[in-house]
């Protein structure tokens, strides 16, 4: 496969949209973003990575870390995550507390944001820092030891943050956090703060396409929770629309509010895209029709 010429093809027929949407407006610091920005990067199984456009450029990582609290609690813990927190796409928007109440504090699924903040929780016990723990693991599968999160956006998001605060309060009542909200949630904010580039993304991600394989080849995951990551990145990792992303796309993702989504081809590669203009449920609108036209193009979906 000629990945440089596919993802050329590729930029080609995202670049009309790109503009398209809305940039994420919660924080000034994403607000502000340039919304013409458009990277593409994919990195195989070896670690080969090919890029186009702003493929080097760090943008606000925001709910794709995510997947990486979900995959380091359980290469931490195991499965007994999954005594706290669902595996079902919710139906709701990803900060929605309404399920919580008749569902005893268990989160539908760990990327709506209270299952996130139960991840966190589960991280901070098993690692005693686990926004430390997240940024050691991004800078080795990266190769970047530049990869840290940006501080302003941290702090911007703590200030925005009463909702979030809301949906920890909420589950600390039903005993499902552990450590104090107030820590829960600044790890939580650091790891949404992070700032990774697509090349840095792809690379990080590519465990999952390794079936939990690092990039030095020790084991992070078993492969069968290699599996669990990306059957819950495919039912609910791209906000309240993973059907429609799934129909189009074909592949386990992730998006964030800042314009990137990370998807998997187990076996082959990962890819991450970078647009900032949003569609209405917090989707890249070039960044999801890119990734439509690349299973498009080279027939890779898993389906
Ligand atoms: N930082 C955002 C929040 O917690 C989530 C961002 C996202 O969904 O990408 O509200």
């Amino acid at each position: 496969m000629d990945y440089q010429a596919v993802l050329e093809e590729v930029t080609a027929f995202a670049r009309p949209l790109v503009g398209r949407g809305q940039v994420a407006q919660y924080i000034p610091a994403l607000a502000d973003v340039d919304a013409e920005r458009f990277g593409i990067a994919v990195a195989d199984v070896n670690g080969e990575v090919h890029g186009v456009g702003d493929w080097q450029e760090p943008f606000s990582v925001q709910s794709i870390s995510k997947a990486f609290s979900l995959a380091l609690v359980l290469a931490e813990g195991g499965e007994r995550i999954w005594d706290r927190v669902g595996t079902e796409p919710s139906g709701n928007p990803f900060n929605s507390l309404v399920q919580l109440e008749y569902e005893n504090g268990i989160p539908r699924n760990p990327f709506i944001n209270a299952g996130a903040l139960v991840v966190t929780d589960r991280l901070q016990s098993l690692t005693q820092d686990a926004s430390a723990t997240m940024l050691e693991f991004l800078r080795a599968e990266s190769g970047n030891p530049d990869v840290a999160f940006d501080p302003v956006v941290a702090a911007s998001e703590a200030e925005h943050g009463d909702r979030n605060a809301a949906l920890a309060h909420f589950m600390a009542s039903y005993g499902n956090l552990d450590n104090p909200v107030s820590t829960v949630l600044e790890h939580y904010f650091r790891q949404c703060a992070i700032r990774m580039s697509c090349r840095d993304l792809a690379l990080a991600a590519a465990f999952l396409a390794r079936h939990g394989l690092r990039g030095d080849g020790t084991r992070l995951l078993p492969a069968r929770e290699a599996k669990q990551v990306n059957a819950v990145m495919l039912t609910c990792g791209t906000y309240d629309a993973a059907g429609s992303f799934a129909y189009r796309v074909g592949l386990p993702g992730k998006s964030g509010v800042g314009g990137g989504i990370v998807a998997v081809i187990p076996g082959r590669c990962t890819l991450c895209v970078w647009s900032p203009g949003l569609d209405s449920y917090g989707n890249s609108v070039a960044g999801v029709a890119a990734l439509d036209h690349f299973t498009t193009v080279t027939g890779w979906s898993v389906f």
